[in-house]
């Protein structure tokens, strides 16, 4: 349903689907843990509801990629609640987001002590400065520092000790919905590109006529084909599992999920910047005009290498898969 969701989104604004992805990274640890407690599933109603859009704050100036090592504290307070401090950025949608859900730690670096809370950013404390990044202009991208930032006990999802589970626990879900508008790109992207080259005519012909254009179409649709149904088919496995194990997956299921995660995150994000930058070569100077959606497809398509793991992050987590995989023999 999510595939068919974005897709259909993605076809009309990609940043704005981007923006939507966010807010469900936001929404699924809520999900996940809310417990029944009242604060928890009326920030969740909002956030479904679309009454409010959320984000996700793991990255900080000085930990991307090593995000489990992080700066940002946690200390516990006599009443249960905790003191946040600490600066995370990159975050989208935080500028303009109601809810936040943000890891920190009990001792820095330490990331067995990672904790999970979830944030109202009108509560002091919350400072955040919009980050322009020129790729997704229409997104709020959010530097934030936080100070003394107080959170109440109700609103911690996961305690400390349980954060790094939690943030691991949502990686997979993240990385196949950005492999699913990686997908979705692709696909319109190629709308665009084919219905242009049937219509185009050079030479008396149109372009999609002449060898040079229409088999180059021909490789990006074949490829983009047999990564829709391969990505169709993990949604329906991971659904599967998901329900089968009620959402608590054994260990060696667990891994396997988190290589086919990387898997296809990785493969996705690489085809998608292929297939856009190709489509709108193909298109001409119109494929560089702002008057279609090819400019938004073109940048977007290269910020998915980055988020939720770069390429080279989901090649270091697959040679480790492939690892223990050796070792279990
Ligand atoms: C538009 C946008 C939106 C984002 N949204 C969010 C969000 O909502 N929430 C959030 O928490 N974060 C978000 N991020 C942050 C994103 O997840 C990080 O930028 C990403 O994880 C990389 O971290 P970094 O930028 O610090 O790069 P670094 O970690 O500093 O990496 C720099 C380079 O070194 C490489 N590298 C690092 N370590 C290794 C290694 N061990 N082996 C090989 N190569 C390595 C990387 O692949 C990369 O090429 C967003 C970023 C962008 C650009």
């Amino acid at each position: 349903m999510d595939f068919m969701r974005i897709l259909a989104l993605d076809f009309f604004d990609p940043q704005f689907t981007m923006g939507t992805g966010a807010t469900v990274i936001c929404i699924n640890p809520i999900h996940e843990h809310h417990e029944n407690v009242p604060v928890r599933l009326e920030a969740l109603k909002e956030l479904v509801t679309g009454k409010t859009s959320g984000c996700l704050l793991i990255t900080e100036p000085e930990r991307g990629s090593d995000a489990v090592h992080m700066l940002t504290t946690c200390e516990e307070q006599e009443d249960g609640g905790f003191i946040l401090n600490g600066i995370k950025i990159f975050n989208t949608n935080a500028p303009k987001a109601k809810w936040a859900v943000a890891y920190a730690t009990a001792e820095k670096n330490n990331g067995n002590l990672m904790a999970q809370f979830l944030i109202n950013t009108s509560w002091e404390g919350w400072n955040c400065e919009r980050v322009g990044i020129p790729w997704v202009p229409k997104l709020y991208i959010g530097k934030e520092n936080l100070i003394n930032l107080k959170v109440p006990k109700e609103y911690i999802l996961g305690p400390v000790g349980k954060g790094r589970d939690h943030l691991f626990e949502g990686l997979v879900p993240e990385r196949i919905s950005i492999a699913v508008r990686g997908i979705s790109e692709c696909w319109g992207a190629l709308a665009h590109a084919i219905i242009y080259a049937n219509m185009r005519k050079q030479f008396d012909k149109e372009i999609l006529l002449f060898q040079g254009v229409g088999f180059t179409l021909t490789d990006l649709w074949a490829r983009t084909t047999a990564l829709t149904h391969g990505i169709l088919k993990f949604c329906e496995v991971y659904d599967e599992k998901m329900e089968k194990h009620k959402n608590n997956l054994p260990d060696n299921v667990s891994r396997a999920m988190v290589a086919l995660g990387s898997q296809y995150k990785y493969n996705c994000a690489l085809l998608s910047k292929k297939v856009c930058y190709e489509a709108a070569n193909l298109m001409g100077g119109a494929g560089l005009c702002d008057n279609t959606l090819m400019q938004d497809y073109l940048n977007i398509s290269r910020i998915q290498e980055i988020i939720g793991g770069s390429r080279q992050i989901q090649n270091f987590i697959m040679s480790r898969n492939l690892r223990s995989l050796f070792k279990n023999l």
